[in-house]
């Protein structure tokens, strides 16, 4: 199998049948064997039954995997990787606002040699105030946090190399971070504008809200990306600084003391610099857990602490 699409649906059942048109009008020229992995995400409309018709009729491209429940759009692209068996991986949306037209041009770029396309919605169609300007001010702080620079982390439609993105498990609503974790496996990321349409049927599923959410998961995505492999850094430098600060207290205090006279007890700054160091002495008990827990983790898997590309007279 060449080419994987993996697309997650959530109440999408009006858009279904126009999408396979659509797909089978750009895929049916190009010379490459491929399917498509509709994961339904608990949808309470009659999105799998529609998917389950078509897939009848189009057995040999349409694969369905249905959710017990709604488990939110990253665990549904997740489920679609995992189940992918393209030597390409490409995902986009139910709902029409991408276009499987672009797939091609994508697949040119992957010819090239890059291991990423990544669409970008130059011209978008959602609403500007509570969707394209909080989310154009997220890719920019995205960007300037991972140094991966992509205009548009949040659009689906992205095309991979199955083998920098089945390496890593996704969690809560990280699937716009999968080209920093690609980048960070070494891939060559490329960025291609996309075709965008406005929704044409049901809602979306997201507000302002999800923002939030976008600013803690990039928390989250920056401590793996510097640290995962050596927590202690950053524990351990914290733990310098708070002893460091401790201590320069304390050095005040015995100065003030033999010069001056004051006792060390006169201001709260004795009990300040003794917390400080306690917190500096639990941060770098931490960080030592920390290692522990990376060790357990790279080792009881076989987990390498590094990619490779190709080997070369290596059986
Ligand atoms: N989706 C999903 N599970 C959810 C929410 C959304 O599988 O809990 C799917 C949805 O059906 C669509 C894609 O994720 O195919 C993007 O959702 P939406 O169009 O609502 O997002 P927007 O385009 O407004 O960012
Ligand atoms: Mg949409």
């Amino acid at each position: 199998m060449e080419l994987s699409l993996v697309i997650p649906v959530y109440n999408e059942e009006e858009s279904l049948p126009l999408l396979f048109d659509t797909i089978h009008k750009a895929l049916d020229s190009i010379p490459r064997t491929w399917e498509v992995i509709l994961v339904d995400d608990g949808s309470s409309d009659k999105s799998l039954n529609v998917l389950k018709t078509l897939a009848e009729k189009d057995p040999e491209h349409i694969r369905i995997v249905a959710f017990r429940r709604n488990f939110g759009q990253t665990a549904a692209m997740a489920a679609g990787i995992d189940h992918a068996k393209g030597e390409i991986i490409v995902l986009l949306d139910a709902d029409l606002q991408n276009d499987p037209a672009d797939i091609p041009m994508m697949l040119e770029k992957l010819d090239e040699g890059y291991d990423v396309v990544s669409g970008w919605r130059k011209d978008r169609k959602d609403t500007y105030l509570t969707r394209t300007l909080p989310s154009n001010l997220a890719n920019g702080l995205i960007s300037r946090t991972t140094g991966v620079e992509l205009h548009d982390y949040g659009c689906t439609l992205k095309a991979y190399r199955r083998e920098v993105i089945t390496g890593f498990k996704l969690y809560g609503e990280m699937h716009r971070f999968i080209p920093v974790f690609a980048h960070a496996v070494g891939a060559k990321i490329i960025e291609m504008p996309v075709n965008h349409h406005p929704r044409r049927f049901g809602e979306t599923k997201y507000g302002l809200g999800r923002t939030l959410k976008v600013l803690l998961d990039l928390f989250t995505v920056k401590f793996l990306l510097d640290y995962s492999a050596k927590p202690i850094y950053l524990f351990g430098g914290a733990g310098f600084i708070t002893i460091g600060i401790s201590t320069a207290l304390l050095l005040f205090l015995a100065i003030r003391r033999l010069f001056l006279g004051v006792s060390v007890l006169a201001s709260p700054l004795f009990t300040i610099s003794a917390m400080f160091f306690i917190m500096g002495f639990q941060s770098i008990l931490m960080g030592l857990i920390a290692e522990l827990q990376v060790r357990t983790y790279h080792e009881s898997q076989h987990k390498p602490t590094y990619t490779v590309r190709e080997t070369i007279n290596i059986a």
